[in-house]
């Protein structure tokens, strides 16, 4: 299990399917995952040379936070957040991409006001359905017009900054049949693009260590990689 070679492997892996599919590598920024996986884990992906660290839970954050606080680390939070705890989410990290309902839009904005923060986030969203998935759901296309009425209290939200949007996949075997998925986040965006015109949308925070490729062919501009770099889950 060597970090530092898995990442170098990865980083070429972005390099190459990115310039096959026209795009520039440099635009497409890699958050590693180190949920489940120790503090130790978190340092040497640090020292393979990436700053940026996605995790799923708070207290694990937390725990991995104040023992790595002198790093320079950016934290991502990419796990469902329970409103409970959004004021401490709001609080320390400094990119959130799990967005997926307005309640917890609403509580996030209100604590990064109490704040006096304006916080990056991304509005994940639920393409397949599947009913373990978080996420505004936005599988068929004829509720995109309903969404849009729904996720505009959430646009004019003034602490949040919404950057883009972000989803899972399914698990496939092969990977091509997430495609579908990560073309849809793309034309949502597009579509939201249209509809709320003072927001870009530039983010799309798709793929992960099985179908990350794709993810990228299809405009991924965030990537959440995490067991390819530091090894399974157990
Ligand atoms: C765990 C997780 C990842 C990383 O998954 P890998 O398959 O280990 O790369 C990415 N995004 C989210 C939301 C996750 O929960």
């Amino acid at each position: 299990m060597d970090i530092s070679q898995n990442l170098t492997y990865v980083k070429q892996e972005i390099k190459k399917t990115a310039g096959n599919a026209g795009r520039d590598p440099d635009e497409i920024k890699l958050v590693v995952v180190t949920k489940e996986k120790p503090a130790n884990v978190v340092k040497e992906v640090l020292e393979a040379g990436v700053k940026s660290i996605g995790e799923s839970y708070l207290q694990e954050a937390v725990f991995k936070m104040e023992l790595l606080s002198d790093f320079g680390i950016e934290w991502h939070m990419i796990g469902h957040i329970q409103g409970s705890k959004a004021n401490r989410v709001a609080a320390l990290f400094d990119y959130i991409h799990s967005v997926d309902r307005l309640e917890i839009a609403d509580q996030l904005n209100q604590a990064a006001q109490d704040l006096n923060r304006v916080l990056p986030v991304l509005l994940e969203f639920n393409l397949s359905g599947e009913p373990t998935k978080y996420g505004w759901r936005a599988k068929d296309e004829k509720d995109w017009e309903r969404l849009a009425g729904d996720l505009e209290t959430v646009m004019e939200m003034s602490n949040l900054e919404i950057n883009g949007l972000m989803t899972m996949a399914p698990y496939y075997e092969d990977p091509e049949k997430a495609r579908p998925i990560f073309r849809k986040l793309r034309k949502l965006r597009n579509f939201l693009r249209g509809r709320f015109e003072e927001h870009d949308l530039p983010e799309l925070s798709m793929g992960m260590s099985g179908d990350y490729h794709v993810a990228i062919e299809e405009g991924a501009t965030i990537l959440r990689i995490g067991s390819a770099i530091v090894g399974s889950r157990t």
